[in-house]
């Protein structure tokens, strides 16, 4: 048996206004190449970079929310290496100073956080021939801040190295400091994986040769990726051979890990302190003030859901996962809360997730095309209550919801749906429904409870849907016994 020993280094573009070292937009939207690019992040001989403050103290601010320690005096480094989509020849970094060490996130010890600056875009495009095949250089995301993130090997599996990225992915979202999307690129995970036998005593201890793997692009690739080197690795020592010590690429296509290079040493990078930018310095005034302007972080408005919402822990688990949810819910419990005497929280909540999340889903509609305001599903949650609209008329009002935007009592109006609640509406039908199918009836009668369930159904079906089921049960149990 082998144990794997896992650490990550993950690397957070920030979503800041401008890049990190010049006045150029960071604009991940922008399409076309080129546009956002300076003399500064271009690498022109003779050029001053300036770093970029609010960067910095969002790199601050994630150390103290994952319980870091933050540098009183840091400064940036210069990592040479040579690639086309690194113009300067050297990317501006942090070396033996990051801005944070230390911490923990979901048990698992952070080694350090610094902030760097990302390198262009390469796209190799074949025009038809080979002899026509052309390499292209975006250089508008040379220069945005990327935080770097590197972990203890803690971990043991895949699982809990997705749970981890995970957990960075939604405190980042918190912060307001990065979308940390994967699929974007705004969010890139490396792994760095060993094998050991398993120990039978302490003296037996020693790891196995490390071996890095890039290019995961989603939580399924890092999964997956952990997953293989895993196997690979295993079959490789059951044969008696050695583990190279190289840096490997995930293949998402094949679903495996190839061999891109043997690893450089940090010698290599000839580190040196960048001589274009002076050491800095945070005094604790400065950092009390960023940990005062911390927001609240996800287990906070964990606690403070279930205290203040009556909610269990998997249901509040569900809503804060994404900021962005646990401030629609908190937005529409508010207006429920305005709408009705005593607010259903349980049940705005399952029509949050079950049937909003699962209309979403059908339809391909993301958080950010989602047209439904917090406000209007409140307004169709206090009509279910009030009985105003049924259960079966509400999905039918959110799917339409979902489709316009708009409110729910317009569509109602516009559609004519209006729910049949008096009892006199409802009772000329009962009595027809009664009157049509005596056989059922005499069922009901003589015991038989499905009986009333038929009829229940007829009832529904003659007002088209729009009468409260349980209220026609009521009504019906009062007419027949
Ligand atoms: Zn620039
Ligand atoms: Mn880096």
């Amino acid at each position: 048996m082998y144990i794997p020993t896992i650490g990550l280094e993950i690397h957070i573009e920030l979503r800041t206004k401008t890049k990190m070292f010049c006045g150029c937009l960071n604009d991940p939207q922008e399409r076309n190449p080129n546009v956002h690019v300076c003399p500064i992040c271009l690498g022109h001989p003779g050029t001053l970079p300036v770093p970029n403050r609010s960067a910095i103290e969002e790199v601050l601010k994630l150390g103290l929310a994952v319980g870091g320690k933050i540098a009183r005096k840091s400064h940036f480094d210069r990592k040479s290496y040579f690639y086309p989509d690194l113009p300067k020849g050297y990317q501006i970094s942090q070396y033996d100073e990051p801005f944070v060490e230390n911490g923990m996130l979901e048990g698992v010890r952070i080694t350090r956080v610094h902030l760097e600056e990302d390198a262009g875009r390469l796209s190799h495009a074949i025009l038809g021939k080979p002899s026509a095949e052309k390499s292209y250089v975006d250089f508008n995301r040379a220069g945005i801040p990327l935080m770097e993130l590197v972990t203890e090997p803690d971990i043991k599996n895949a699982k809990e190295a997705v749970r981890f990225a995970k957990a960075l992915q939604r405190l980042m979202r918190y912060l307001g400091a990065s979308d940390a999307d994967m699929e974007h690129g705004q969010m890139r995970v490396e792994v760095n994986i060993s094998l050991s036998k398993e120990l039978r005593d302490e003296s037996e201890k020693k790891l196995g040769t490390k071996v890095e793997v890039k290019n995961i692009n989603s939580f399924k690739a890092v999964l997956g990726a952990i997953e293989y080197e895993i196997q690979r690795q295993t079959e490789l020592l059951e044969k008696g051979e050695t583990i190279i010590h190289e840096t490997r690429g995930w293949n998402d296509e094949k679903k495996k890990t190839e061999s891109q290079r043997s690893k450089e040493l940090a010698h290599d990078y000839r580190y040196f302190p960048e001589p274009d930018i002076p050491p800095m310095t945070f005094d604790e005034e400065e950092i009390s003030a960023l940990a005062g302007a911390l927001p609240e972080l996800p287990e906070q408005k964990k606690i403070r859901f279930i205290r203040e919402f009556s909610l269990t822990e998997n249901q509040v688990e569900m809503i804060t996962d994404e900021i962005f949810w646990a401030n629609y819910f908190e937005q529409a419990i508010s207006e429920l809360g305005t709408l009705t005497k005593e607010p259903d929280n349980n049940l705005l909540l399952n029509y949050l997730t079950s049937d909003l999340w699962g209309m979403m889903k059908s339809t391909g509609v993301k958080n950010e095309t989602l047209k439904v305001e917090p406000e209007h599903l409140a307004a169709l949650v206090a009509f279910i209550q009030e009985g105003k609209c049924s259960s079966r008329i509400a999905k039918d009002v959110l799917a339409k919801m979902l489709i316009s935007g708009d409110d729910p009592q317009e569509i109602m109006q516009t559609e004519g749906i209006s729910l049949v609640s008096d009892d006199e509406t409802l009772l000329v039908i009962i009595r027809e429904v009664i009157e049509k199918n005596p056989k059922v009836v005499t069922d009901f009668k003589g015991g038989k409870q499905v009986a009333l369930q038929f009829l229940v159904g007829q009832g529904m079906a003659k007002t088209r849907g729009q009468a409260d089921p349980a209220k026609l049960r009521e009504l019906f149990e009062r007419e027949l016994i």
